[in-house]
């Protein structure tokens, strides 16, 4: 039975597009290192067509498929799952072909398995911006994976999120018919929006083969400024005072706390400290399109309106400068690694709550843990903060996330509740938080997210143990 799958795989794909056994191992771990599943075979389709010869087939044969882009997302979603392992692994990596760039239209059509650096550099060769951006997995993460996950990244601000970069998809559906929503259209109200659903799906619907995305003008400056203040509450209300002068030319409004500043000054070479003082916290601030100096003076008449929040501020429009500057931004998840592990949460709040919610996160974990170290950082432009624990001696530290682990989780996520927030703003949900999320989303949303998938995909084949 299994060879006869297996051979037929084979036939659809060709056997250099096979892997089976000890070659399936990095398809099979996801990036954390935390899940580790067994595949029965991993399988790189060249074309829709053959997504769609092996969906059919492993309905045939009632084999569950899990999805595959980089295998660069957070949750566990990509691998397959421990239990069993009989799960075939479909890796769009081998579809990466730009089939079209309409430069007047300003959109492009792209196979699932492009990397986002393809797809961003196809765009400028038009002259035209494809405006997500993910630089630490620029040449990893595909737009498939992207689409999937609906990607936020640090233009969420200006663009918004994966899901508001796509007009149209291509889509394999588990029973292997290949449902054609590639519109270009910018208005079409002519029913359900379909293909909404499969956005942010974690693969858990059907396959993404193919996509048309929404371009943009270039940018052609941008303005960085790096700012130290004393606490989050005057970041939040920095971010209003910018926004009513700049619009949606801010593009990118971060915060990075003290304790992330110095674990990636620790680990990640060619960093340095942004001020001869140290601050709480810092703001990295990017404005496309306007000059240095009304930066300049933004900040400056943010510091006569609401005074010594501000410590000190720096602007640049050299790019070299903003690109060391981000450097502290974009490393800490990786140089957190090097520190050790910790408890993660990837949060959202009504932006006007952010420093709400780190004050109120910090003061209940300090008094239920004391000593605890917080890292929290990231889009504080859209309301998104990754908050993450852990014990700063190591040995401590691992006892700690041993064994208090849920109840950390459970003290953030209820503040995260009691402000109308989201436990999974943008990593998604996956493995790591399918149960979880069952105490956290109202359950006629629950309700109807399985009836959902119950009319797409009724033998429970398309990434199961994932989202549900
Ligand atoms: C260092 C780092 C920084 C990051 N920063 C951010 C950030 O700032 N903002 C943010 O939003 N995210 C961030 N992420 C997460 C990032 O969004 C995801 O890792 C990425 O979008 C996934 O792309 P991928 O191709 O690797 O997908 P994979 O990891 O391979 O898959 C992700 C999910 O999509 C499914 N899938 C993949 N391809 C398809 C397809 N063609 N059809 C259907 N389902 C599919 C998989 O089954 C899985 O459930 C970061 C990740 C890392 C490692």
């Amino acid at each position: 039975m299994l060879t006869k799958f297996l051979n037929a795989a084979t036939f659809i794909v060709g056997g250099d597009a096979l892997l089976t056994g000890d070659q399936t191992a990095t398809y099979c771990t996801d990036k954390r290192g935390r899940y580790t599943g067994h595949a029965l075979a991993v399988v790189f389709p060249s074309n829709t067509q053959q997504v769609s010869e092996l969906v059919k087939l492993c309905a045939e044969h009632k084999i569950a498929i899990v999805p595959q882009g980089g295998n660069t997302s957070l949750c566990g979603g990509s691998v397959p799952l421990t239990e069993g392992g009989g799960q075939l692994v479909l890796n769009l990596s081998h579809m990466q072909r730009i089939l079209a760039v309409d430069p007047v239209n300003y959109t492009m059509t792209v196979e699932a398995g492009c990397t986002l650096a393809n797809v961003r550099l196809a765009a400028e060769q038009h002259n035209r911006l494809f405006p997500l951006e993910l630089s630490a997995i620029l040449n990893h993460c595909e737009i498939g994976g992207n689409l999937s996950t609906n990607a936020g990244g640090n233009g969420v601000l200006r663009y918004g999120n994966t899901r508001d970069l796509v007009l149209g998809l291509e889509v394999v559906l588990p029973d292997g018919r290949i449902w054609n929503g590639l519109k270009s259209l910018r208005k079409d109200n002519s029913g359900y929006d379909l293909k909404n659903l499969f956005i942010g799906a974690e693969g858990t619907l059907g396959i993404i083969t193919t996509a048309v995305l929404k371009l943009f003008p270039r940018t052609l400056t941008n303005a960085t400024a790096c700012v130290a203040i004393n606490d989050p509450e005057t970041g939040v209300r920095l971010l209003a005072h910018i926004r009513a002068i700049c619009g949606d030319n801010l593009s990118a409004f971060e915060i990075v706390s003290r304790s992330c500043m110095e674990v990636v000054l620790k680990y990640v070479a060619g960093t340095k400290e942004l001020f001869a003082s140290k601050y709480a916290y810092y703001l990295l601030i990017q404005a496309s399109d306007v000059l240095q100096r009304p930066v300049d003076t933004i900040l400056n008449s943010a510091i006569e309106s609401f005074g010594c929040g501000i410590q000190e501020f720096s602007v640049t429009a050299a790019p070299d400068v903003a690109e060391n500057w981000w450097k502290l931004r974009l490393n800490i998840s990786d140089a957190q690694k090097s520190e050790g592990i910790s408890i993660k949460h990837d949060i959202s709040v009504p932006v006007s709550r952010v420093a709400e919610f780190i004050a109120r996160a910090d003061a209940i974990l300090q008094a239920a843990f004391p000593g605890v170290r917080i890292l929290a950082f990231g889009h504080m432009g859209d309301g998104n903060i990754h908050y993450n624990a852990s014990m700063p001696e190591p040995g401590h530290n691992k006892t700690f996330i041993a064994q208090h682990e849920g109840e950390v989780n459970t003290l953030v996520y209820e503040v995260v509740r009691d402000m109308q927030g989201s436990i999974s703003a943008e990593h998604g949900l996956g493995q790591l938080k399918r149960e979880t999320i069952k105490a956290y989303k109202d359950p006629l949303s629950l309700e109807l997210m399985q009836a959902i998938k119950q009319v797409f995909d009724p033998y429970g084949l398309m990434n199961p143990g994932k989202v549900l």
